[in-house]
C-alpha cells in the first residue's frame, strides 16, 4: 500500500445554507458524510483543511461583479433564484465559504502540505454560470479553484473530470474558449440541464478541450471505468495536466432519487483510484475532489468514505474489463472523440 497525505475540507458552517425543508440539496447531506467520516477507522488519519471565506477578488475569477453583488444582496433573505435554486438568510456567506474551502484545498496541495484531498462543501457549483445561479449552485467552486491555480502560476494545465450525473454546464462554459483547462464530463443525457452533447467540444483556442460523454440512463461501474481507461486516461496522458480536479457528484449512484445510473460504492472508489494512479503517473499526485450532487444520503456517505480511503493509499481491485464489450452507444462516443483528434 502506498501512503498519501490527504486533506479534507469539512466545516459545520456549510450547513448554514438551507434551500428549504423539502429541497434535496439539504444540510443533511453533509451531516451524513461528516458523521460517516467521524465514525470511520480513518477518522484523524486525514488532515482537516479549514475553509476561509473567499474574497470577491477570488469569486470574480469566474463570475461577474454584478452577479456576485446580486447574491450578496440575498443576505438575510429567502430568495428564489431559479426554478430549483433558492437562498436562505446565510446562503451568500456559505457559498463564499465553499469557494474558499476549494481554494484552501488547492493551496495546501501546491504548498505540498498534502498530496490530494476532498472538499466536502456545499452549496455545489458546477451548474453556476458566470452571471446566473442554476441547479442548486450559486458560485462555481471548482471552476474558481482551477482558475486560481492557473492565475497563481501553480499549474499550466488543469484537467476537470465531472462524474456527476448532470452535465456541468457552468464549468464547461467557463473554459469553453481556453486550452488551459480540459473539461471531461460523463453524464446522463437527455437530462437536466440538457447541455453536454458530444458535439460540444469547445471553440477557438479551446476547441477540443471540452470532452462530453453523454449516456442514456442505466450504465454502471464497468461502463464508467471502460470510458475512464479507454478515453479519459489516454486524453489525460496527452494533455499532461499539473492538477486533476473532480466534480464528484454521487447522483450516478444506483439508488439516487435524481439520477438513472447504476454506479456502486465500489465503482466510485474505482474511479477515484484510476485518477489517483493517473496523477502519480503524471509525476505529481495532485488530485482534488469537490462535492457536487448526490441525494441518497447513506450511499453518498459510504462512497465518500471509500474514496477518502483510496486517497489515503488503499488499493482497489478494478473490475475485470477483459470480457467486457461496450454497448454501441459507448463504443460510438469513444470512437467519435478519437476520430476528432484525441
Ligand atoms: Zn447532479
Amino acid at each position: 500500500m502506498k501512503f498519501f497525505k490527504t486533506g479534507i475540507v469539512k466545516d459545520m458552517r456549510f450547513l448554514n445554507h438551507n434551500p428549504g425543508d423539502f429541497h434535496p440539496e439539504s444540510p443533511a447531506r453533509l451531516e451524513s458524510i461528516y458523521r460517516r467520516l467521524e465514525m470511520s477507522d480513518i477518522a484523524g488519519v486525514y488532515q482537516e483543511i479549514i475553509p476561509s471565506y473567499a474574497t470577491k477578488e477570488e469569486i470574480v475569477l469566474i463570475h461577474t461583479k454584478e452577479y456576485i453583488s446580486s447574491i450578496e444582496a440575498t443576505q438575510g433573505k429567502e430568495v428564489v433564484l431559479d426554478a430549483d435554486t433558492m437562498t436562505s438568510p446565510r446562503s451568500y456567506e456559505t457559498a463564499c465559504l465553499a469557494v474558499g474551502g476549494g481554494i484552501n484545498l488547492i493551496k495546501a496541495i501546491f504548498s505540498e502540505e498534502i498530496d490530494n484531498g476532498f472538499a466536502l462543501i456545499r452549496p455545489p457549483g458546477h451548474h453556476a454560470e458566470k452571471d446566473r445561479a442554476m441547479g442548486f449552485c450559486l458560485f462555481n467552486n471548482i471552476a474558481i479553484a482551477a482558475k486560481y491555480a492557473l492565475e497563481q502560476g501553480w499549474a499550466k494545465r488543469v484537467l476537470i473530470v465531472d462524474w456527476d450525473v448532470h452535465h456541468g454546464n457552468g464549468t464547461q462554459h467557463a473554459f469553453y474558449h481556453t486550452k488551459d483547462v480540459l473539461y471531461f464530463s460523463i453524464h446522463q443525457y437527455p437530462h437536466y440541464p440538457m447541455t453536454g452533447r458530444m458535439e460540444e467540444i469547445g471553440e477557438e483556442e479551446g476547441k477540443g478541450f471540452t470532452v462530453n460523454v453523454p449516456l442514456s440512463a442505466g450504465y454502471g461501474d464497468k461502463d464508467y471505468l471502460y470510458i475512464f481507461l479507454h478515453l479519459l486516461c489516454p486524453i489525460a496522458r496527452k494533455f499532461e495536466p499539473d492538477l486533476i480536479l473532480v466534480s464528484a457528484g454521487f447522483d450516478p449512484y444506483l439508488e439516487d432519487p435524481l439520477g438513472g445510473m447504476q454506479v456502486t460504492i465500489h465503482g466510485f472508489a474505482s474511479m477515484a483510484y484510476v485518477l489517483r494512479e493517473l496523477a502519480t503517473e503524471l509525476g505529481h499526485n495532485r488530485l482534488a475532489l469537490f462535492l457536487e450532487g448526490g441525494y441518497h444520503l447513506e450511499g453518498m456517505a459510504r462512497a465518500v468514505e471509500a474514496i477518502v480511503k483510496v486517497l489515503l493509499g488503499e488499493t482497489i481491485s478494478l473490475p475485470d474489463l477483459l470480457q467486457y464489450r461496450p454497448s454501441q452507444e459507448v463504443a460510438r462516443v469513444i470512437k467519435w472523440h478519437k476520430d476528432n483528434g484525441w
